[in-house]
């Protein structure tokens, strides 16, 4: 299997081709940051507070939380604990449903696991009988995403219940919330009856924080055990957790994007319809753009005019598809500028 592509490092045009914040952090975050003094960039890093806020925003306990260098180090370490054989054991399986973030399918390789594939339904729902099909005695981790990345369709939270009960013994059900702020559900609630499944969130999203890497896993403490063996000790830097305190004292901040993010996605979902460009309705901070033979054109004509969107056409049940961030409205507008540009200038 191919290694992960990341983004080329575009940083001079508008960037909505990561589903991350437009609009940044709060500038609370900027204060802490400012105040850091050489004696804490010095030591190695308390983590007391910072896990303590964290528990408290998530409404958990802080023995069920482990935190993480971005949520991309929580999911490595998962993979690493759950999907690594015992000498002579034969290959741990991994569900995927498809389309999904790309992460799972390399970690799952980095750790020696087998990859199960979902594929996706038209209307990408989740596709509940599919993946009770796809387990196996052989399972160890089914990668759950809600909503998900790139369809931002949100699942229910019964099917995931379900799921957490067909799973064998040993083995865990991670749903990935990295964008839970946005669709505002969450498993964390029904963690105390599904020891077996484990929650991840990231600040990089609705907290705007992607550049500091934090993130955490919400479990009950004997399944985050192994995980945290394979987080190394002070991933986290004093950074990252004295921003987190400071980004969780100003809720306002996130509320106000939460409210842009709303608005933006009406704002592209109009612009569709009027170019006739398809989407799936959307529970996150982006949306699924179908284009059709347009799509190429369209990804690099907002290319060209500094305006990154992602092309998603080689994903599963993605031909013709791109993923466009819906951020600051601002942002948006700009955007479906460009878009509409781009569109009637190809006529
Ligand atoms: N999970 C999903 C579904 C994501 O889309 C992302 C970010 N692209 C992550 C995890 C990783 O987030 P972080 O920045 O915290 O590593």
């Amino acid at each position: 299997m191919s290694h992960y592509q990341k983004p080329p490092e575009l940083y001079d045009g508008l960037r909505l081709h990561q589903n991350e914040n437009t609009g940044g952090c709060s500038p609370k975050v900027i204060e802490a940051l400012s105040a850091l003094r050489p004696d804490q960039i010095g030591f190695y890093p308390p983590y007391a507070a910072a896990t303590d806020a964290v528990a408290r925003y998530l409404g958990t306990t802080t023995d069920r939380v482990a935190m993480t260098n971005g949520l991309d180090e929580g999911i490595m370490a998962l993979a690493v604990a759950y999907l690594r054989a015992a000498p002579g054991e034969s290959a741990r399986e991994a569900i995927v449903p498809e389309p999904a973030f790309e992460i799972f399918r390399f970690d799952t390789a980095v750790a020696g696991g087998t990859l199960v594939q979902v594929m996706p339904k038209p209307d990408f729902s989740f596709p509940l009988d599919e993946v009770l099909a796809a387990i196996t005695p052989r399972t160890r981790v089914v990668f759950l995403t809600n909503p998900n990345n790139p369809t931002g369709v949100a699942m229910p939270l019964d099917a995931i219940k379900t799921v957490a009960a067909r799973v064998p013994n040993g083995a865990i059900v991670f749903v990935d919330e990295a964008y839970a702020e946005f669709a505002g559900i969450s498993f964390i609630p029904e963690l105390p009856s599904f020891p077996n499944v484990v929650v991840g969130r990231t600040f990089s999203k609705a907290f705007g924080l992607a550049g500091l890497r934090i993130g955490c896993l919400v479990a009950a403490p004997d399944t985050l055990d192994p995980i945290r063996r394979a987080v190394p000790v002070y991933s986290v830097n004093i950074a990252a957790a004295v921003a987190i305190i400071a980004a969780l004292q100003d809720l306002d901040h996130l509320q106000n994007y939460l409210k842009q993010v709303a608005e933006s996605k009406a704002l592209l979902y109009a612009a569709c319809d009027r170019l006739g460009l398809t989407y799936v309705p959307s529970s996150s901070n982006f949306v699924l753009v179908g284009a059709g033979d347009r799509a190429d054109a369209l990804v690099q004509g907002a290319f060209e005019r500094g305006i990154y969107i992602r092309d998603r056409s080689t994903e599963p049940g993605c031909a013709g598809r791109m993923r466009i961030a819906t951020g600051i409205v601002e942002h948006t507008k700009r955007c479906i500028a460009v878009m509409e540009e781009v569109l009637c200038a190809a006529r």
